[in-house]
């Protein structure tokens, strides 16, 4: 049965085992279950075609972020990590993968349409490991047109950013439809405060005065790895002063540059914010030097932090 036509693996890893793609079937019934209360990790490997080696990107620290997200929402889960991570490299040895993908774990609880809340601790639960390539090259000049969002960001005694959890996404789709419909390619989100928070989907890092800041893992954001990837390389690699701290609206005018930074997007150069250009609305230097060492480093074309990568074959 032909379900899907973009380009899709030929196997998908379900409840322990790996089957035909086209096989993983649900009941209408459970529509909106994977969504309800789903948690969900996106994961990257990359391509070394030197090395002739498939890397993961901080498997560890995304799948310590999937067992966390899966606590607080209080799935019954029988997998350990180890497990989980076996699986994803096994599923992406049964693709044949020689090439940058993406993996997608996620699990939800098993059950009816009809149990909307889902309030069942420890109820048992799916789990799914999909991939599908994703070539990460992209225009080294693209940079976004943003605004930013009438809509306010989550906040943790809400629906917590810090779980990675498909409900989350609902905020950040109305934000992202808003900026569409008025012409621009994607929002930045405000918490309740008026704070800087995020992106739907990836993490924000403004430079400002020659130093990169971020909002803090306490601003309404999802703790992403890429994130703390780039705090990291720019800190010890680039030299770059950091700060996590609370960033101002008003900042994103005046920054020099500014960058989402997500395991999608990688590292994704804003050029205006409201229409105000941020520096000459070209990708700015700091950005392009994360870019590069951020590149390299999830590649291994830059050997440092070999702890990041995971070999596949
Ligand atoms: C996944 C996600 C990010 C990016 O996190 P990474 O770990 O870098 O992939 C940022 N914000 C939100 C809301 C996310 O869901």
């Amino acid at each position: 049965m032909e379900i899907y036509r973009e380009e899709v693996a030929a196997w998908i890893w379900r409840n322990g085992k790996i089957i035909p793609w086209n096989d993983a079937l649900v009941h209408v019934n459970s529509v909106g279950h994977a969504s309800v209360a789903g948690i969900f990790e996106g994961i990257k490997a990359y391509w070394n075609q030197e090395d002739n080696q498939l890397y993961l990107f901080r498997l560890e620290d995304h799948l310590d972020r999937f067992l966390a997200s899966i606590k607080m929402v209080r799935f019954g889960f029988r997998y350990s990590k180890e497990e989980v991570a076996q699986a994803t490299i096994n599923l992406l040895r049964a693709n044949e993968y020689r090439r940058d993908v993406y993996v997608r774990p996620y699990v939800f609880q098993k059950g009816m349409i009809r149990e909307l809340l889902q309030a069942t601790p420890g109820k048992e639960t799916e789990l799914i490991i999909d991939s599908w390539p994703f070539d990460s090259y992209r225009d080294p000049n693209q940079a976004l047109h943003v605004c930013v969002s009438s809509w306010t960001r989550i906040s943790d005694n809400v629906l917590p950013p810090r779980i990675k959890c498909f409900s989350n996404y609902h905020n950040g789709r109305l934000a992202a439809m808003d900026a569409k419909v008025s012409g621009y390619d994607w929002p930045i989100l405000l918490d309740g405060q008026g704070k800087v928070t995020e992106g739907p989907g990836a993490c924000l890092a403004i430079v400002r005065k020659g130093v990169l800041a971020t909002t803090s893992t306490t601003g309404s954001i999802l703790e992403g790895v890429t994130r703390a990837a780039v705090l990291e390389i720019a800190a010890e690699v680039l030299h770059i002063p950091c700060e996590e701290r609370p960033i101002d609206r008003t900042e994103l005018y005046l920054a020099e540059e500014i960058f989402f930074m997500g395991t999608g997007w990688e590292i994704m150069p804003v050029a205006s914010v409201d229409r105000l250009p941020v520096g000459d609305s070209r990708v700015g230097p700091m950005t392009r030097a994360i870019q590069k060492a951020f590149g390299d480093i999830v590649r291994g074309k830059d050997p440092r932090h070999p702890e990041w990568r995971t070999p596949v074959w």
